[in-house]
Formats: C-alpha cells, structure tokens, sequence
C-alpha cells in the first residue's frame, strides 16, 4: 500500500502503458494489462479506499456481494475487450477471401463500428472490421471480433 502511493501506481501504469509501441495487434499486452489494472483498481479504490479514515460501505453480507458484482461487471468486460484485441487478427490489413463465394476480389470498407455485446459479466464493446465482396456483393466482417 505504501509503496503505491510514494510512487504513483497510476503513472507507472501509464509508463508502462506507453513505452512500447509495437502494435502486432490492435492493441498490446502492456496497454492491455495497463488497462484491466486500471478498471479493477478504480472499482477496488470505490470498494475498499485505501485512505483508512474513509467509512467502508454496505453492512450485511448482501450489501458485499453487490459490491463485488459491481467490481466484477465494471473490470471483467474490459478484460474481455482487451484480450480480444490481442487477437493477430483483430485488425486486418486486407479482407482476405469471401466467404460467401470465395472470390478475393474484396476490400475493405472504412468504416468500423463498436457492437456491444452483453457478456455474463456486463457490457462489452467490440472492434468490428467490415468488408464487401465485388464479385457476389455480400459483405463480412474479416476479423474475429
Ligand atoms: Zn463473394
């Protein structure tokens, strides 16, 4: 505890975050690590602050479990995100083949969006490639996501 705050567990985290920027994927592992620790440390610093002189919330052992269930839906779907990121694929730099017809007469569309997806453990935003096919006109998406 003590060592977090002499040396800001925050900025280390950015440091550490940022120092590498080879992108074998969409994302890295440091920035992806940086950032699951970030959203656990957030909720862990609402649940249990580490300022001893701050009153700790909830009396019963349901008031708990609701706090771990809000930690775990606030921190595990960025788990899940970033991990997807790490995926080689999760950014492509061509579509690759149709699957509807099997043609590489395809491209890639500029336009990315963001589905949400509901995991068990909450809200997850994905990264979504689309891509068109000139020959049979059907549209994919090349990634995995
Ligand atoms: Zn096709």
């Amino acid at each position: 505890m003590i060592w977090m705050s002499c040396h800001g567990w925050r900025d280390w985290l950015e440091e550490v975050s940022w120092r590498n920027s080879i992108m074998p994927a969409r994302s890295t592992r440091q920035k992806a690590r940086a950032r699951i620790l970030a959203a656990f440390s957030a909720q862990l610093d609402r649940m249990i602050p580490e300022d001893e002189r701050v009153p700790l919330k909830g009396a019963t052992f349901a008031d708990f479990e609701d706090q771990v269930e809000q930690l775990a839906q606030a921190a595990l779907p960025t788990a899940l995100e970033e991990r997807a990121a790490l995926e080689a694929n999760a950014e492509v730099e061509t579509a690759g083949r149709c699957p509807h017809c099997g043609s590489e007469r395809v491209y890639l569309e500029k336009q990315v969006t963001q589905p949400g997806v509901l995991s068990p453990h909450g809200a997850v935003v994905l990264h979504k490639q689309h891509a068109r096919c000139r020959s049979c006109g059907g549209s994919f998406s090349p990634s995995s996501s």
